[in-house]
Parts: structure tokens; C-alpha cells; sequence
């Protein structure tokens, strides 16, 4: 079977070892050696000033919009993972679409300035399968109408963008730590930003608000990583270099692929230095897509409709027409793509894509 993606595993030994402590000192969680040790390596990695491991990547977006005191409406995207809208509403306010670019699907900034009311207090925008939002034209747009800015920077393991990393743009940047994402601790999340005021209010209120064990400062969450999902982090990050390199490599067998099959690929931001997140292709339209997909299922190969529906189809929102991310979001898919050592049936895959767009009659 192979599926969309597979989780890297460390060696067990290795896990165990990193284990040894928590065991000696029966501390497994409340800001450990591991979570500390955790925050520094990944501050060191991916250059960031500081970064607060949390226990998910939904929690991260909710405390960021919580710190920075957001109300009324935040400006989002529609083509995301449900995380991004569903902390918005979480948090007690109304998320407003604006459509996707159709070139790098991630929010349109042309589109953002139209949807501002005087209810706007910010801008959550996800940098989507790695691929930086048209930061400059965000942060421009946000600072002439007063506005806060978080990314959802959940697919974004060391992206660099013009030289630097993308977590360093925006009031904060939020990323997942999941078990099906690039980097994982099994389940987590972290938080960056340059802001001190910021990070301390995000960690004060990552741990229920407390200050010394008998004094609050106020409001708070356990939004806390534990020692032994610190631990998944340190054993997987020894290997990420490795990690990164093999998914590169599965990339560029499939771009040879592809190339001329007809399909869509994803075209990234000049100046991005990408880490092979995700492999989305783009059919000519729904019906290829769909057969494509029953094609491979029946070879036991499971590719995902990441991301459809558009979120504003969302139950619990009223509609709004946003013709790009959903023209988009019904022809999109993305193909298995892992660290694994051997990717048996990739060039089946390739193949199943290559031969049934042949057929198209575009
Ligand atoms: C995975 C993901 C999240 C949620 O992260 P969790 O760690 O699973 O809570 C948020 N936003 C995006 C874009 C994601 O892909």
C-alpha cells in the first residue's frame, strides 16, 4: 500500500535512549530537558529567534490569535487545512475569505484590500505546500490598515525565503509538528516570533495562565508539549537532513515524470529554497482526477484531496463564491510522497498520471 505519505520513524534504539532520562528523573512533561532542548536545536536549524514547542498545530494558531487580542473579522483563505479557519471561529471570531492566486495558491493580496471593513483586526494566511504568500505585499497591506498578520506555517519546515527563513515574516508564525508532516514530534506544534511582549504573553498562556505555582497572571490554556513527544522531535531531527534530501529525491523522479503528461505542478515563489512537503498535481479538470484516483486506489495506491473542499463550504459558514480556490481545490491532488528508502510503485504512479492525461482530449 502507499499511501499519500508515511510518517518517518527514528530507529527504535534511538527513541529508547533519548527516553532514559525521562525515565530516571520521572519528569515527563511542564517544560522538561527534552522541550527545552527540543526549542534550541530548532531555533538553531531552522534560524529563528526563539520557539515555543506547543502540544499541536491547531493550539499554536489559537494561541496566537488569543495573544495578539484579535476580535471581529480575520482575512483567510479558503485553501487550507480546516485548522486554519476552525481556530479563527474558536476563538469567537468570523473568518472573511479572499480567493487564492491561481499561480502560487496561496491567498490572493490583490484581492485582500477589497475585503477590509472596519472590523478586520488581522490577516491569517497559510503558506500552502511550503510555498510563501506574497509576504511583502501582506505585510504592506497590513501595516497601512493597522493589522496583525499570522502564518500558518504548518507545511513550512525549513522553507527559506530570499535567504532567510519564513518563519521570521509576520506578527507570528505557527507550525505543526503532526506526525504526518515533514517534522514531527508524533503529535505538536511551535510558535515563532520576533515580538518579546508577543512570546511572553503566548507562553504565559500556554500554561493555564500561571505565574509560579500560586499566582496567575491571567486566562490561560495547557497548550504544553510533553517529554515524550519532545523526545519523537530530537531522534527525528537528527535525520531530517536525510529526510528532506530523499523527498527532494521522489520530487525530481516525479517532475521527470510528469513532464510532459499534461499535468499541472506547483510553481513557487521566486526566491523560495522549498522542502518537498507535498507533490500536488493539478488536473485539467475533476473527472480526470477522479479516475486517476480510482485507478490508483484499485493498485492499493492512496493519493489525497488535499486540500477539498474549499473552506468556505464549511457547515458551520455562510457560503461565499470563490471561484479560483474552487476551480482549484476540485482538480488537485496530492501524490504519495515520504522519506521512505524505496517508493515501489512511483513509477506507477507517474505512469497512471501520464497515460490517463494522454487520454484527455485537451
Ligand atoms: C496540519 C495542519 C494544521 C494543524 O496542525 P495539527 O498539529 O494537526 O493540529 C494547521 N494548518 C495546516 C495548514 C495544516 O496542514
Amino acid at each position: 500500500m502507499l499511501n499519500v505519505t508515511q510518517t518517518f520513524l527514528p530507529p527504535l534504539e534511538e527513541y529508547a535512549k533519548l527516553l532514559e532520562p525521562v525515565w530516571e528523573s520521572k519528569w515527563l512533561t511542564n517544560r522538561g530537558m527534552l522541550v527545552c532542548d527540543l526549542e534550541q536545536r530548532l531555533c538553531e536549524y531552522l534560524g529563528v529567534p526563539n520557539m515555543l514547542a506547543v502540544s499541536n498545530g491547531t493550539i499554536a494558531l489559537q494561541l496566537a490569535i488569543k495573544a495578539l487580542g484579535l476580535k471581529g473579522e480575520i482575512i483567510t483563505t479558503p485553501f487550507s487545512y480546516v485548522a486554519t479557519v476552525s481556530s479563527i471561529v474558536w476563538e469567537g471570531c468570523t473568518p472573511v475569505f479572499v480567493d487564492i492566486d491561481p499561480i502560487h495558491l496561496t491567498i490572493d493580496e490583490n484581492k485582500i484590500e477589497e475585503a477590509i471593513t472596519d472590523k478586520t483586526s488581522a490577516i491569517l494566511a497559510t503558506h500552502v505546500y511550503g510555498n510563501p504568500c506574497n509576504v511583502e505585499a501582506i505585510e504592506e497591506i497590513a501595516s497601512r490598515h493597522g493589522l496583525k498578520v499570522i502564518y500558518d506555517a504548518a507545511h513550512c519546515f525549513g522553507v527559506k525565503y530570499k535567504g532567510r527563513s519564513i518563519l521570521k515574516h509576520g506578527d507570528v508564525s505557527t507550525l505543526s509538528f503532526h506526525a504526518t508532516k515533514l517534522f514531527h514530534t508524533g503529535e505538536g506544534g511551535g510558535i515563532v516570533t520576533a515580538n518579546e511582549e508577543i512570546r511572553k504573553t503566548i507562553f504565559d498562556h500556554h500554561n493555564f495562565g500561571h505565574n509560579g505555582p500560586e499566582e496567575f497572571f491571567g486566562l490561560g490554556i495547557n497548550g504544553k508539549m510533553s517529554e515524550i513527544n519532545a523526545a519523537m522531535g530530537l531522534a527525528v531531527l537528527e535525520h531530517i537532513d536525510d529526510i528532506i534530501a530523499r523527498r527532494k529525491s521522489v520530487c525530481e523522479a516525479y517532475d521527470a515524470a510528469l513532464a510532459n503528461s499534461g499535468v499541472a505542478l506547483i510553481s513557487l515563489r521566486e526566491g523560495t529554497e522549498w522542502n518537498f512537503s507535498y507533490y500536488p498535481v493539478i488536473f485539467e479538470s475533476e473527472e480526470r482526477l477522479l479516475e486517476v484516483k480510482n485507478e490508483m486506489n484499485k493498485k492499493d495506491i492512496f493519493p489525497r484531496r488535499y486540500f477539498y473542499p474549499t473552506l468556505n463550504r464549511l457547515p458551520y459558514l455562510p457560503y461565499s463564491e470563490l471561484p479560483v480556490a474552487e476551480d482549484i481545490s476540485r482538480r488537485v491532488l496530492c501524490l504519495p510522497l515520504s522519506a521512505a528508502k524505496t517508493h515501489p510503485d512511483l513509477g506507477a504512479v507517474a505512469e497512471l498520471v501520464t497515460a490517463m492525461s494522454a487520454n484527455s482530449n485537451v
